[in-house]
Protein backbone atom coordinates (compact mmCIF):
# COMPACT_ATOMS: atom_id res chain seq x y z
CA UNK A 1 0.00 0.00 0.00
CA UNK A 2 1.10 3.32 -1.22
CA UNK A 3 0.06 7.01 -0.12
CA UNK A 4 -0.10 9.36 -2.60
CA UNK A 5 -1.55 12.76 -1.95
CA UNK A 6 -3.01 11.66 1.18
CA UNK A 7 -5.11 9.50 -0.20
CA UNK A 8 -4.24 5.66 0.75
CA UNK A 9 -3.42 3.92 -2.94
CA UNK A 10 -3.05 0.01 -3.44
CA UNK A 11 -0.43 -1.62 -4.89
CA UNK A 12 0.85 -4.98 -6.47
CA UNK A 13 3.16 -6.28 -3.47
CA UNK A 14 7.01 -6.02 -4.07
CA UNK A 15 8.95 -9.17 -4.97
CA UNK A 16 10.50 -11.06 -2.14
CA UNK A 17 14.46 -10.25 -2.23
CA UNK A 18 17.04 -12.73 -3.84
CA UNK A 19 19.46 -11.77 -1.27
CA UNK A 20 19.48 -9.67 1.73
CA UNK A 21 22.57 -8.00 3.54
CA UNK A 22 23.02 -7.84 6.69
CA UNK A 23 26.08 -6.52 8.26
CA UNK A 24 28.99 -8.28 6.49
CA UNK A 25 26.85 -11.39 5.00
CA UNK A 26 24.93 -11.73 2.24
CA UNK A 27 21.93 -14.61 2.87
CA UNK A 28 20.46 -15.93 -0.13
CA UNK A 29 16.19 -16.43 0.07
CA UNK A 30 14.66 -19.43 -1.08
CA UNK A 31 10.74 -20.26 -1.02
CA UNK A 32 10.99 -22.67 -3.88
CA UNK A 33 8.94 -26.08 -2.71
CA UNK A 34 11.29 -29.02 -3.60
CA UNK A 35 14.11 -27.28 -1.51
CA UNK A 36 11.70 -26.35 1.40
CA UNK A 37 10.79 -30.27 1.73
CA UNK A 38 14.37 -30.98 1.65
CA UNK A 39 15.21 -28.29 4.23
CA UNK A 40 12.11 -29.02 6.56
CA UNK A 41 12.72 -33.05 6.26
CA UNK A 42 16.40 -32.57 7.51
CA UNK A 43 15.21 -30.13 9.99
CA UNK A 44 12.69 -32.20 11.76
CA UNK A 45 10.50 -29.78 13.48
CA UNK A 46 7.75 -27.83 12.05
CA UNK A 47 8.31 -24.46 11.09
CA UNK A 48 7.66 -21.76 8.48
CA UNK A 49 10.83 -20.49 7.86
CA UNK A 50 14.78 -21.33 8.61
CA UNK A 51 18.44 -19.33 8.77
CA UNK A 52 21.81 -21.17 8.30
CA UNK A 53 24.23 -19.03 8.90
CA UNK A 54 27.05 -21.53 7.82
CA UNK A 55 25.08 -21.32 4.74
CA UNK A 56 24.23 -17.80 4.87
CA UNK A 57 20.85 -18.80 3.10
CA UNK A 58 17.36 -18.13 4.47
CA UNK A 59 14.69 -20.80 3.34
CA UNK A 60 11.23 -19.75 3.53
CA UNK A 61 7.50 -22.33 3.41
CA UNK A 62 6.53 -21.15 0.14
CA UNK A 63 2.46 -21.64 0.97
CA UNK A 64 2.63 -19.20 3.18
CA UNK A 65 0.11 -16.03 2.44
CA UNK A 66 1.83 -12.57 1.71
CA UNK A 67 1.43 -11.25 4.66
CA UNK A 68 2.35 -14.23 6.86
CA UNK A 69 6.02 -14.95 4.34
CA UNK A 70 6.74 -10.98 4.70
CA UNK A 71 6.92 -11.92 9.30
CA UNK A 72 8.22 -14.66 8.31
CA UNK A 73 11.42 -13.13 6.38
CA UNK A 74 11.52 -10.35 9.13
CA UNK A 75 12.23 -13.00 11.78
CA UNK A 76 14.45 -14.82 9.64
CA UNK A 77 16.23 -11.66 8.75
CA UNK A 78 16.25 -10.47 12.89
CA UNK A 79 18.07 -14.13 13.60
CA UNK A 80 20.39 -13.43 10.69
CA UNK A 81 20.81 -9.64 12.40
CA UNK A 82 21.72 -11.37 16.31
CA UNK A 83 24.09 -13.67 14.78
CA UNK A 84 25.65 -10.96 13.22
CA UNK A 85 25.99 -8.74 16.47
CA UNK A 86 27.57 -12.05 18.09
CA UNK A 87 24.43 -13.51 19.55
CA UNK A 88 24.01 -17.54 18.75
CA UNK A 89 21.74 -19.92 19.19
CA UNK A 90 19.84 -19.91 22.56
CA UNK A 91 21.56 -17.03 24.25
CA UNK A 92 19.90 -16.22 27.05
CA UNK A 93 20.41 -12.36 26.51
CA UNK A 94 18.21 -9.03 28.87
CA UNK A 95 15.72 -7.57 26.07
CA UNK A 96 17.64 -4.19 25.81
CA UNK A 97 20.81 -5.51 25.70
CA UNK A 98 19.51 -7.71 22.25
CA UNK A 99 17.72 -4.53 21.30
CA UNK A 100 21.07 -2.35 21.33
CA UNK A 101 23.10 -5.45 19.81
CA UNK A 102 20.65 -6.22 16.74
CA UNK A 103 18.94 -2.35 15.87
CA UNK A 104 22.37 -1.53 14.30
CA UNK A 105 22.37 -5.03 12.39
CA UNK A 106 18.58 -4.18 10.96
CA UNK A 107 19.23 -0.75 10.40
CA UNK A 108 22.86 -2.15 8.11
CA UNK A 109 19.92 -4.80 6.53
CA UNK A 110 16.95 -2.12 5.40
CA UNK A 111 19.79 0.27 4.32
CA UNK A 112 21.95 -2.08 2.56
CA UNK A 113 18.62 -4.05 0.99
CA UNK A 114 16.53 -1.51 0.09
CA UNK A 115 14.31 -3.95 -2.12
CA UNK A 116 14.11 -5.61 1.62
CA UNK A 117 11.81 -2.61 3.00
CA UNK A 118 9.48 -2.14 0.38
CA UNK A 119 9.30 -6.00 0.52
CA UNK A 120 7.68 -5.85 3.83
CA UNK A 121 5.68 -2.60 3.52
CA UNK A 122 4.06 -4.45 0.37
CA UNK A 123 4.56 -1.53 -1.96
CA UNK A 124 5.66 -2.06 -5.29
CA UNK A 125 8.94 -0.81 -7.09
ZN1 LIG B 1 13.11 -18.11 15.07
Amino acid sequence: MAWAGGDCVSAPAAKMPDTIYVGPFIYDVHNDAATWLIVTAQHGKPCRGLSDHTAQTIWLDPTMSSTLARIVLLHEVLHACAFAAGIFGDDEIPEEKWVTHVAPQLTDAITRTPHLARYLSGDAT
